[in-house]
C-alpha cells in the first residue's frame, strides 16, 4: 500500500472560508446575508486530523420561519423575471462558480475531507449544472392539448414555490449544485439544509449565486441539525416539495413528515450495487473499473460499487489483480494532489464500517486487503481506513445486503449469468450497477434485466448532470438530473378558455 504523507497544499482554516465568508460569524444564508444560528452548539470536524476546526450554532425554528417567509416573497420576485432572465443569472452562477473552482475546492477539501483531486472535479461539475439548467430556463413550455370541445386547452409547467432540499454531507457541494439549479430553473425558491457536518460550500453557494444576481431569497441555506432545523423545514407550511438526498432510514422519516402537509417527495437514497464481471471481460480494465466503482471517494458514494460479482473461472486471477491495486492506491492527505483516497468523513461512519467489516469476517467472509488503518503521519489521527476487500462473500450476508458507505468491497462468485442477474436484483437497493463483458448481446441483456436506475457497460460511475438519475426499490424515487430532475420542481397547470360564438349550454339557469 502506498500512503501519501507529503503535503503539498497547506491546510488553513480560516484561509478556506474567508473568501467567501470574510471574518464574520458564520451561520445561515437567508434572505441574501449570513444570519446567525440560536440553537445547540456543534462543531465542524475535520476528518483528516479528527479534530474540531469551528463551532456553529443550529440555526432554530423561528429563523427558519422567517427564512421560509424571505424565501416565498423572493420566489415571487424570481418566477416574475422572465425565462431568459432567469437563464443568464443562472448561467452566471456557474461563471461565479468557475471563477472561484480552487477556492471551493479548498474548502470541500478541508472542511470534508475529501482530496482535492476530486473536489476540483466536483466543483467543476457544479459549474456544469448551473449552465445546464441556465440554458433549459427558457425552453420550458406547455402544450396546446386538441381537445374534443371548442375550448383552447394548454398547459403552464409552474414552480412550486419554495422547495426544500436535504442533503448529506458525502459529495456536499455537487449535491447542493444538482438540486439548487433544477429548482431555479423551475421557478422556485430553495431553502437547501445540508449535512450538519459538511455546511461550508452549500453556503458558499449562496453568497456567490448572490453575486450572480439571484435575488435576495431565492436561495436560503440553512446550517443545522436534521431532527430540529430539517424537521422545522419540511414541515413548514411554505414548504410545497421536499427533496432529499441521504440514507433510507432518513428518508422514509422526511416522507412520513412531508406527507402531513400533503408535500411530495423526490427520495435519493442509498444502494448496494452489483458490478457484475464476466470471464470473457478485459480483465485489466475491469480490475481498475472495480477499485474505482468502490474506492474513488472512500466508498462513500451512493452508486459505489459495492458487490462484486466475478465469475469463478477467472476469480483467482482478478483477485490477484484487484489485492495488489487495493494494496498500492495512494491513500492520505486530502490537501495532497497525489492522494486518490482521504478519510471517511465522520467518526461514527468510520466506526460503522469497521463494525461492519469485523462483522462480515465473523459471519465467514475472508479479508484479502485492508480492513486496518493505513501506516504515516498522514493517517495517524484522522478517520482513515485502508482500502479494503472481502473475499468469500455470500450475498445473504450483512455486509451484501446492508450498506457500508467505506472503502469495503464484498466480492461475491458467479458461475453463469442467470446467476449473475439473480445475484444482482437479489437486494432490496436499486440505485445502479455495472457487466463488464466482451458479448455485446450479453451486455445488453445485462444491463435489460438488473433492476437499477443507472447501469454502465464496461464503465462504471459516470454520471452528468444532462441525464436522469435516480433510483428503483429502497433506492427511492423520483429523478434527479436530466429533463426528468427539472420535471420533478414543476407541475403542469391546465388552462381551458372557451372559443366557440355560442357556447354549449350546461346545467343552469340562463339569465334574461
Ligand atoms: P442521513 O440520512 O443521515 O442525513 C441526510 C440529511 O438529512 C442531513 O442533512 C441530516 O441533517 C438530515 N436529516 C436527518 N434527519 C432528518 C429529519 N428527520 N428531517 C429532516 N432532515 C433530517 O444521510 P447521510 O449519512 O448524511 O448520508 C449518507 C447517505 O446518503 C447514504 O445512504 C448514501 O447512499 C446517501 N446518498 C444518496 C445519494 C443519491 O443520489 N441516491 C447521493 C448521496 C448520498
Amino acid at each position: 500500500m502506498t500512503t501519501v504523507n507529503q503535503t503539498l497544499i497547506q491546510r488553513d482554516y480560516k484561509a478556506a472560508m474567508f473568501p467567501f465568508f470574510g471574518d464574520g460569524e458564520i451561520g445561515s444564508w437567508v434572505n441574501g446575508a449570513m444570519v446567525p444560528g440560536h440553537g445547540d452548539r456543534f462543531e465542524l470536524i475535520d476528518p483528516a486530523k479528527g479534530q474540531a476546526f469551528l463551532e456553529l450554532k443550529d440555526t432554530g425554528t423561528e429563523v427558519v420561519d422567517r427564512a421560509m417567509q424571505a424565501a416565498a416573497s423572493g420566489q415571487k420576485v424570481w418566477w416574475g423575471l422572465s425565462a431568459a432572465a432567469r437563464g443568464r443569472i443562472l448561467w452566471q452562477v456557474g461563471q461565479q462558480v468557475r471563477d472561484h473552482l480552487e477556492q471551493l475546492a479548498m474548502l470541500e477539501a478541508v472542511s470534508a475531507g475529501k482530496p482535492i483531486r476530486d473536489t476540483r472535479v466536483e466543483v467543476l461539475k457544479v459549474a456544469e449544472m448551473f449552465e445546464y439548467y441556465g440554458g433549459w430556463a427558457d425552453k420550458i413550455h406547455g402544450d396546446v392539448i386538441p381537445v374534443p370541445s371548442s375550448h383552447l386547452n394548454y398547459t403552464r409547467p409552474e414552480p412550486y414555490g419554495v422547495v426544500t432540499q436535504i442533503t448529506p454531507w458525502n459529495a456536499p457541494i455537487f449535491t447542493a449544485g444538482w438540486q439548487l439549479a433544477p429548482a431555479l430553473c423551475a421557478g422556485n425558491a430553495a431553502m437547501l439544509k445540508p449535512s450538519e457536518m459538511t455546511p461550508l460550500t452549500s453556503l458558499a453557494l449562496g453568497v456567490l449565486a448572490k453575486k450572480a444576481g439571484v435575488p435576495d431569497g431565492v436561495i436560503t441555506v440553512l446550517t443545522g441539525l436534521g431532527l430540529t432545523t430539517g424537521v422545522a423545514a419540511t414541515t413548514h407550511h411554505l414548504t410545497r416539495k421536499v427533496v432529499f438526498v441521504g440514507s433510507p432510514k432518513t428518508g422514509a422519516a422526511i416522507a412520513a413528515q412531508a406527507a402531513q402537509n400533503i408535500v411530495p417527495c423526490v427520495l435519493e437514497l442509498g444502494g448496494k450495487s452489483a458490478n457484475i464481471v464476466f470471464e470473457d471481460a478485459d480483465i485489466k480494465r475491469a480490475v481498475l473499473g472495480a477499485q474505482a466503482a468502490i474506492f474513488s471517494g472512500a466508498g462513500q458514494s451512493c452508486v459505489a460499487g459495492s458487490r462484486l460479482l466475478v465469475q469463478k473461472s477467472v476469480m483467482d486471477r482478478f483477485l490477484d489483480m484487484l489485492v495488489d491495486g487495493a494494496n498500492r492506491i495512494p491513500v492520505g492527505d486530502p490537501m495532497d494532489s497525489a492522494t486518490q483516497i482521504g478519510p471517511i468523513n465522520n467518526l461514527a461512519q468510520y466506526q460503522s464500517v469497521s463494525a461492519m467489516v469485523k462483522a462480515g469476517c465473523d459471519e465467514g467472509a475472508v479479508l484479502l486487503a485492508g480492513g486496518t488503518r493505513p501506516e504515516g503521519p498522514a493517517c495517524a489521527n484522522g478517520y482513515f481506513l485502508r482500502p479494503t476487500v472481502l473475499g468469500n462473500v455470500r450475498n445473504d450476508m450483512a455486509i451484501a445486503r446492508e450498506e457500508i458507505f467505506g472503502p469495503v468491497v464484498s466480492v461475491i462468485p458467479f458461475e453463469d449469468e442467470e446467476e449473475a442477474v439473480a445475484i444482482a436484483n437479489d437486494s432490496k437497493f436499486g440505485l445502479a450497477g455495472a457487466v463488464w463483458t466482451n458479448a455485446v448481446d450479453r451486455a445488453h441483456r445485462v444491463a435489460a434485466n438488473v433492476r437499477a436506475g443507472t447501469f454502465w457497460i464496461n464503465s462504471y460511475k459516470t454520471i452528468n448532470v444532462m441525464s436522469p438519475f435516480g433510483g428503483f426499490g429502497h433506492s427511492g424515487y423520483g429523478r434527479s438530473s436530466g429533463k426528468e430532475g427539472l420535471m420533478e420542481y414543476m407541475q403542469p397547470k391546465s388552462v381551458w378558455t372557451e372559443t366557440a360564438a355560442q357556447p354549449p349550454v350546461g346545467v343552469g339557469y340562463a339569465p334574461e
